[in-house]
């Protein structure tokens, strides 16, 4: 029994020496081991930003002379009021015009700001009956409409309404006199402002403003 249990032995070694092994295949000269830093890829870099400078910020708005308006809410003042007394009614005595116009001409001459508190647009510059209000209403400040010697009180409590127009020429609008009419109601009431304490600037001073062919009775008709 011992015989052919060592043939069986040696003939499977021989089996296994010959074929039954994994062949290994052995590469050929291969490169040495690398033990150095190792590469890191290096990655495109993006594309840089192409500078743009920003754009410059809008200038602010000039500050307008006239903040348009419709309506009656637009009328009350946001603060502390004047204790207005009198209500002056003016023309451009110019056929175009509008509150930044006439703010630009009053600088002009001198003033701080756009002497009217309202201007009543004839649909040139402004509105065909477009309220302005003017700067100088949203401050509450005195007027500078109506220079009278030894009656500074028209100027500084007298409401001061300019209707863009040469009424020596031209009449008022059907418009402009509806507005004005609503103008002069809101501050009559507001104010406690009697009828007769309404004036053309030619009442109070020699001049024809608000023109020959303004109607007073037209106004006091509408209020
Ligand atoms: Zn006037």
């Amino acid at each position: 029994m011992r015989k052919p249990l060592a043939a069986l032995v040696s003939l499977g070694l021989l089996a296994w020496a010959c074929g039954c092994q994994k062949q290994v295949r052995l590469v050929e000269n291969p490169p040495p081991p690398y033990f150095g830093p190792r590469t890191v890829a290096t990655l495109t870099p993006p594309p840089s930003p192409v500078y743009r400078p920003a754009p410059a910020p809008a200038p602010a708005p000039a500050p307008s002379a006239g903040r348009a308006s419709w309506g009656e809410a637009a009328w009350i003042p946001g603060g502390a009021e004047r204790a207005w007394q009198f209500i002056v009614v003016h023309h451009s005595a110019t056929p175009t015009g509008s509150a930044d116009q006439f703010d630009r001409m009053h600088k002009a001459k001198g003033w701080d700001e756009l002497g009217y508190h309202f201007v009543i647009g004839n649909g040139t510059l402004s509105g065909n009956g477009e309220v302005e209000v003017g700067s100088r209403w949203v401050k509450q400040k005195h007027g500078a409409h109506t220079k009278v010697a030894g009656h500074p009180e028209y100027n500084d409590l007298g409401i001061g309404i300019c209707l863009v127009g040469n009424f020596d020429i031209t009449r008022p609008s059907e418009a402009q006199m509806d507005s004005l009419a609503r103008v002069v109601r809101c501050v009559m009431n507001r104010y406690g402002i009697s009828r007769s304490h309404i004036y053309g600037h030619g009442q109070l001073k020699p001049t024809d403003c608000p023109g020959r062919n303004f109607s007073y009775n037209d106004l006091f008709r509408r209020l």
